[in-house]
């Protein structure tokens, strides 16, 4: 067993809280990824709980075992660093059997464990080699394998597969959740990367600031982000977001603003209040010219090869609409598009908090 409790966590730095209140209960088996922009504080909240770093305030458990004070060697986690951060004098084999050596275990053991490790990993082949005879893919695999000899309660991950080109991204990627699936283990893994986050985490924790802005399966977080910054921070294109008011027209509520009217398939927000409406570039259509809609120009079109991006402007606003190509409008064309009420978000125009 091993679920991991964060309870009020804070770290500052003088005068930067880097973590701010963080509260997280991460269950036995979980692939938690933290994630957020650069600087949000999610390497600093992985050192906490790796105990590389004390906690300004708050307490950490390891099931019943309270680790607030307890030295990172002695928490029975295993970190996987973004550098390798292997030793380049030492050959694969002894680099990934080096916890165990530290640990003083017989030498036949070691060799029996680093063996069955390297067979995980796809790693026998290469055992012998040095750090520098490998690609970029195959030195964060014998990180990989420095943290799994140890069977530790969990792993923690610290954007590992930032060093690697595009497609071995895709590829260690798999390899890592399918490590995760086999292994059962706990894994706590940071990114800023939204696709390794929603291909690979079982909950998400998004960070804005240091504090949590969201906790949630990636389908949960996609599809009801909790704020602006969520509505934004995970998609591609972003989440289009436009200035509207809503309105009771006809006895049902619609969101008006320049050119925009859309009816909205929800009566829980008051008429007559400002708010910020977000769409998906997915769930927008063409629809014909004239209707109710949102009415704007095509400015660009982008081609993705089996989709296109068309790029519109609508009064002051941007709004980006994404589909199967070809959508058939081009550059200068006025277009209307539409959505279903519940491809809307309402988010409150002050704070950014959804509404609905
Ligand atoms: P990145 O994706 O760029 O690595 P991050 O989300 O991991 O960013 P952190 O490295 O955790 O962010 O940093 C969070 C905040 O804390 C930043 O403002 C950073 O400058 C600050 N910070 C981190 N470590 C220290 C430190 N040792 N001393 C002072 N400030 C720090």
């Amino acid at each position: 067993m091993s679920r991991i409790q964060l309870q009020g966590i804070t770290r500052r730095f003088g005068p930067v809280t880097a973590v701010d209140d963080v509260w997280l209960d991460i269950a036995d088996g979980e692939f938690l990824v933290l994630l957020g922009p650069s600087g949000c504080g999610k390497s600093t909240l992985l050192r906490l709980i790796a105990g590389l770093l004390p906690p300004t305030e708050g307490r950490l458990w390891l099931d019943d075992t309270d680790l607030t004070h307890v030295p990172p060697q002695q928490r029975d986690l295993a970190m996987v660093f973004q550098s390798y951060a292997l030793y380049p004098h030492l050959s694969v084999a002894r680099n990934i059997g080096f916890p165990l050596r530290a640990r003083k275990w017989p030498r036949a053991e070691i060799r029996a464990k680093v063996a069955e490790v390297a067979a995980t990993l796809g790693l026998t082949a290469l055992l012998d080699r040095k750090p520098k005879e490998l690609s970029g893919g195959q030195r964060q695999r014998v990180a990989l394998g420095r943290a799994l000899v140890r069977d530790p309660g969990a792993f923690l991950l610290d954007e590992p597969l930032s060093n690697l080109d595009a497609k071995l991204r895709t590829g260690t990627r798999a390899e890592i959740a399918e490590l995760h699936r086999s292994l059962g283990t706990t894994m706590v893994y940071v990114t800023h990367d939204q696709v390794e986050a929603m291909t690979m985490a079982t909950r998400i924790a998004l960070l804005d600031e240091g504090r949590l802005a969201q906790l949630g399966t990636p389908s949960e977080v996609y599809d009801r982000p909790a704020s602006v910054f969520a509505a934004t921070f995970l998609g591609s294109p972003a989440m289009n977001i436009l200035d509207a008011t809503v309105r009771s027209a006809d006895g049902s509520l619609a969101a008006h603003g320049k050119g925009i009217e859309l009816s909205l398939g929800i009566d829980a927000v008051l008429p007559d209040r400002p708010v910020r409406l977000g769409v998906r570039p997915e769930h927008l259509t063409f629809a014909p010219a004239g209707g109710r809609g949102i009415h704007a120009v095509v400015t660009a079109v982008e081609n993705l090869g089996s989709e296109e991006v068309v790029q519109c402007l609508a009064g002051e606003g941007r709004i980006a609409v994404r589909g199967p190509r070809p959508l058939g409008v081009s550059a200068g064309d006025a277009v209307t598009l539409t959505a279903r009420p519940e491809h809307l978000h309402l988010f409150d125009s002050a704070s950014g908090r959804r509404l609905t």
